[in-house]
């Protein structure tokens, strides 16, 4: 007998669930690239992908992932041997920060650990002794998947205008973005990116740098630039170079378009509300699981958690019996632990990830936390009751 027959639902922090519009608009014979709907449908991306980022200015599309636009923003923006400062909050600070010493860049890494938010204080000590300005750009991941903790890039923007530091402010809002609020140009940053299959609920494939005038004279400045990642002529609506002249990724141009659709539909600050109820009614049933056995959020404090994602602590190994049951009984993948601990050491079976992001509803929460109280009784894992009515009064609130 199996009770996982029905429609799954995938909730790891990204790809995330598609939606069905997404789907629909995908499953389609292969458009003419040159002329027509196409054409007019790609630049019709541009200023509802600056509505989503809050931002009057620039946006390049890439075909590629996350590591794509990483890569794209700092080729763009950074020589190899300049500096750039990472204050890094996890998995994903690191691997931006890899990144950049692959391109010759030096990266003055400051490490918060792995269940805390970037120290402005730090911060701030960091730009204060780089009087001869050698960092030119600080590297913040907005929400880091692996730890889901959530940083304050506003007061990154703050400590830099107080200190009087030119250096370019860059946000990876990969995964918060369409998730945690995010305001780029009110809150000062200089580029931005992000992927499509996380908030955007399309399949990867796009890498999205967004990025400010600021950025665009950085960049004018800067010589060589790869002929691949130079954002110049994708980020120009007036010609068709916004694939840099190659192919265009046609499935995913009409796949973002319908996401795109639902997300104008249903507006950032609601977009915004819906994700941070959800994520509260999750925090709630683990606040009353925890109470009667080990699970425990990663981040302490609500105030410093992702609404996109929440990294979970289990003892060891039931987060992978967990996972591993809700997964061929339920029908709910949930995610693994990413950079906590070494892959497949024991310790590495006592972290778990939930993705709570891009097309979800109260539903889909319930049904994910009530696979997951069944997995508990199942496995005998020690968990507190009322998990579920605590869930449920946060959504009913
Ligand atoms: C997913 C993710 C990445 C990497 O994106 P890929 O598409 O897997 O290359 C980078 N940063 C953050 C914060 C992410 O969540």
């Amino acid at each position: 007998m199996t009770r996982s027959h029905g429609r799954e639902y995938l909730a790891i922090p990204g790809p995330s669930v598609m939606p069905d519009a997404v789907l629909r608009a995908m499953h389609r014979a292969a458009p003419n690239i040159y002329a027509g709907e196409l054409v007019e449908m790609a630049y019709s991306l541009v200023p509802d992908l600056r509505r989503v980022a809050r931002t009057s200015q620039h946006v390049a599309v890439y075909i590629g992932n996350g590591h794509a636009a990483w890569e794209a923003a700092l080729a763009n923006t950074v020589a190899p041997g300049e500096a750039v400062l990472v204050p890094a909050t996890g998995r994903f600070g690191h691997g931006w920060a890899d990144q950049a010493q692959g391109l010759g860049i030096a990266t003055d890494i400051i490490d918060f650990g792995k269940s805390a938010p970037l120290d402005l204080n730090r911060v701030e000590d960091a730009l204060r002794a780089d009087t001869a300005h050698r960092i030119k750009a600080v590297l913040v991941t907005h929400v880091d998947t692996s730890t889901s903790v959530l940083n304050d890039v506003q007061g990154v923007r703050a400590v830099l205008d107080a200190v009087g530091h030119p250096a370019l402010l860059m946000a990876d809002c990969i995964a918060s973005l369409g998730c945690d609020r995010f305001e780029m140009d009110d809150w000062g940053v200089d580029v931005m990116v992000a992927a499509s299959q996380k908030g955007l609920m399309t399949p990867p494939g796009l890498g999205l740098v967004f990025f400010s005038d600021k950025a665009a004279a950085v960049r004018a400045r800067l010589s060589p630039v790869s002929r691949y990642w130079d954002w110049v002529p994708r980020a120009n609506p007036t010609q068709f170079h916004m694939f840099s002249g190659g192919t265009a990724p046609t499935h995913h141009i009409y796949g973002l378009r319908a996401a795109l659709d639902l997300m104008m539909d249903e507006g950032m600050e609601a977009i915004w509300a819906r994700h941070d109820r959800l994520a509260r009614a999750i925090w709630a049933a683990v606040a009353a699981w925890g109470q009667g056995g080990s699970l425990r959020c990663n981040i302490e404090d609500p105030a410093l958690r992702s609404r996109a994602v929440t990294a979970l602590r289990l003892d060891a190994p039931d987060a992978t019996r967990l996972r591993d049951w809700t997964e061929s009984e339920a029908g709910v993948t949930l995610g693994i632990g990413l950079g906590m601990a070494e892959p497949g050491s024991p310790e590495s079976h006592g972290f778990f990830r939930i993705g709570h992001m891009g097309h979800l509803n109260a539903q889909m929460v319930m049904g994910m936390l009530g696979s997951i109280e069944a997995g508990f009784v199942a496995l005998d894992i020690d968990h507190g009751a009322g998990a579920l009515s605590a869930a449920a009064r946060v959504i009913a609130a």
